[in-house]
């Protein structure tokens, strides 16, 4: 007999409590009604049956653009399930970055928002010769319509060897172009239990869910623990200060983005009453600041926990959970994976020195969809991936995230990549070239700012080419302010010198005092 069943699906359902009536999700958008256990079991059971009697095949890709909703998990959960491989896609992303995602992972299925039906079915046809189905916020649309033609035959649990595949996450790279980082039931069955473990989660606590569900850090990471705990979820669609504040009181568990605590800073309604039940706040995808880390302790007695992880690795760092939480760190790595700080060379560098970040063990994926020499190049020798993160490891053994080699753009939690932007802006007619860098931002943590070169005779305004831009490409990725400039300052060997552009425009997107 082959070796023994690695499907996360079932990981998940040996872990649901033995009363499967027990509460799964609360859903407070749909007025207050609740998911057991059961219902999730089953919803995805039949979820996956329809699937399977769709046509679909083990390992084939389905994508999914839409609102957050219950439904939606549950179409995660039947791909687990059946042995198909999720793939969500931010619901920001505009036509020319679906179609290039559509077109990338050819997948068999599109699940959509029904408001953009005409629009992807025209891709998904055209790209992938896929079928398309609808899902709103509300749960409804062609794909209900559809399970509830199918009836109640449920896919019993496809078994799965652990390097198949589960999921596909698009994040970009330098190149501009997004890269579908391959996930496999190892990869987050590894890092679910280790996060579950590590911050103690139990079928009694109750986490208040209002991260978006198509990037790693709602989806994997928070529904993760829960699922593989039997613990509840307060399910919000998004984040909403008033109803995160509501629901907090009852919850146990909170995960955000930095954004989000400091969002909750902002006014009144954040004290110690209102986390009562609380007993741990996590935060990560980008860099807490120290002084919203110190606030929170002030004003709640909470000390948020820091982990860092990235799409490709799930979850490598955190701060412990008894020991000291250190602000500006993001601690130790998770048992079952290593970290090291390298020179350029891959050496390994003496404690304390600064280097790029490498990561190692059972949550690293396996490389990127259909691009194993882009794959490669990212793995040091032993198996080590190539975060692209700077980072200094102290004395006490705790991780500093000092940097991002790649230029990368942070913006309230979702990541920017400056090339994407450059390559639309130098398209346009009237100008010669761009540079996009990060400068600090007051909300969103960071802001792009674009500075362009326009050619010699033409004229162009700021607000047009924001407004361009913003036809193009999802909201979070448009600059905040563009500026005119005559020349890019350029080293000795060509390159844009970056630094020296955030040094001058450091100051254009803080709030006037
Ligand atoms: P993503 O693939 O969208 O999850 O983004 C991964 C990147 O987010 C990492 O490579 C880091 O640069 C950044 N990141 C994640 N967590 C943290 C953190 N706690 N502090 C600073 N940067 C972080």
């Amino acid at each position: 007999m082959a070796g023994e069943d690695a499907s996360l699906y079932a990981l998940m359902e040996s872990n649901f409590p033995v009363d499967r009536n027990r509460i799964a999700m609360e859903l407070p958008d749909r007025g207050g009604s609740a998911w057991s256990f059961d219902d999730l079991s089953e919803g995805a059971g039949r979820c996956a049956g329809f699937l399977d009697a769709l046509g679909l095949k083990k390992g084939d890709r389905v994508a999914v653009q839409v609102e957050k909703s219950p439904e939606a998990l549950l179409v995660y959960l039947a791909c687990l399930r059946g042995g198909f491989a999720f793939m969500p896609m931010n619901t920001a992303y505009r036509t020319e970055e679906v179609d290039y995602l559509v077109g990338n992972a050819e997948p068999a299925l599109v699940i959509c928002d029904p408001s953009r039906e005409s629009e992807i079915a025209e891709i998904a046809n055209r790209q992938a010769g896929a079928k398309v189905l609808t899902l709103d916020a509300e749960g409804k649309g062609s794909l209900a319509d559809a399970l509830a033609a199918h009836g109640n035959e449920q896919l019993p649990p496809v078994p799965c060897a652990p390097e198949d595949l589960a999921a596909i996450l698009y994040t970009s790279g330098t190149t501009g172009k997004p890269k579908g980082a391959m996930l496999s039931h190892r990869n987050l069955a590894s890092n679910g239990l280790a996060l579950r473990d590590t911050w103690r989660f139990s079928a009694d606590d109750v986490l208040l869910h209002a991260l978006p569900i198509f990037h790693a850090h709602g989806l994997f990471v928070a529904c993760h623990c829960a699922l593989l705990s039997g613990a509840r979820m307060i399910w919000l669609g998004k984040f909403d200060r008033d109803r995160v504040l509501a629901e907090l009181p009852r919850a146990t568990v909170f995960m955000g983005v930095p954004t989000f605590y400091t969002r909750l800073l902002a006014g009144s309604g954040l004290d110690a009453e209102a986390v009562r039940n609380m007993r741990l706040f996590t935060s990560g995808s980008a860099p807490l600041l120290t002084e919203t880390f110190d606030a929170f302790r002030e004003r709640t007695g909470h000390t948020i926990l820091e982990r860092y992880g990235m799409t490709e690795t799930g979850m490598n760092a955190s701060n412990p959970y008894d020991e000291e939480r250190r602000a500006g760190t993001v601690g130790f790595a998770l048992p079952g994976t290593e970290v090291r700080v390298t020179d350029d060379n891959d050496n390994v560098l003496p404690q304390g020195e600064t280097g790029g970040l490498q990561v190692r063990g059972a949550n690293v994926f396996s490389g990127y969809w259909r691009m194993p020499e882009k794959s490669a190049e990212e793995f040091a020798e032993g198996g080590w991936f190539r975060t692209g993160d700077v980072a200094r490891i102290d004395e006490d053994g705790y991780v500093h995230l000092v940097g991002r080699a790649k230029d990368l753009i942070i913006s309230g939690g979702f990541n920017v990549y400056p090339k994407e932007i450059e390559e639309i802006v130098d398209d346009m007619p009237e100008v010669d070239e761009s540079a996009v860098i990060g400068v600090p931002h007051a909300d969103f943590g960071e802001a792009g700012v674009a500075l362009v070169v326009l050619r010699a005779g033409e004229a162009l305004d700021e607000e047009t080419l924001l407004a361009r831009l913003k036809e193009r490409l999802a909201n979070y990725k448009v600059p905040k302010r563009a500026f005119f400039v005559e020349e890019l300052p350029r080293n000795t060997m060509g390159k844009v010198q970056k630094n020296l552009l955030r040094d001058e425009y450091r100051e254009t997107c803080r709030p006037a005092a």
